[in-house]
């Protein structure tokens, strides 16, 4: 079996990395909480006057690689890839600059240079083949209808959804039997 990983919200805590940078940042600003995060991209659940200072962070040199792992991620990635092929599946932003190799940077610093041969870098995650895809995103679309499954990895702001199979590293084992 081909499973395919998103690593933001995913393996890479991108929500938690961006609120801790932008409460350092801003102090003085209002923040929403996790828990009260309702929309997949950050800058909507911001009003309009605050959404260039989350992009500042997110585009700026050193945050992709800042970004924590996703508490469980890294262990659960190693042991699924001992018994299936597991593969990293990523878009990044168009604004790639400081992203793109940043991902390379963390994905060897915290998983080694095995995990970078399997990174696949794509803005149509459906052109790549695979069984399962673990992603955050309430729905991953593209030019073809994907060979995979959308198993979604459950954070708060995707809890509207209710078509599709959910997990978290916690759960994992259950929902994927394997
Ligand atoms: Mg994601």
């Amino acid at each position: 079996m081909i499973i395919l990983v998103d690593m933001d919200g995913v393996i890479a805590d991108f929500e938690t990395g961006l609120l801790n940078r932008f409460k350092e940042t801003h102090p003085d600003k209002q923040y929403v909480p996790l828990e009260k995060r309702t929309n997949f991209y950050v800058d909507e659940d911001y009003p309009e006057e605050m959404r260039n200072l989350l992009r500042e962070i997110y585009r700026g040199k050193g945050f992709y690689f800042s970004l924590p792992p996703v508490p469980g991620s890294l262990e659960v990635l190693t042991e699924l890839q001992s018994q299936e092929e597991v593969f990293i599946c990523t878009s990044p932003l168009s604004i790639y600059e400081h992203c793109v190799p940043e991902k390379y940077q963390w994905v060897d610093h915290y998983l080694g240079k095995s995990w970078v041969r399997r990174l696949i870098l794509t803005k149509d995650k459906t052109v790549v083949r695979g069984d399962i895809l673990i992603d955050d995103r309430p729905e991953v679309t593209g030019i073809t209808s994907p060979s995979w499954e959308h198993v979604l990895y459950s954070q708060p702001y995707n809890q509207q959804v209710s078509s599709k199979r959910r997990l978290t590293w916690q759960d994992w084992r259950e929902v994927l039997k394997c």
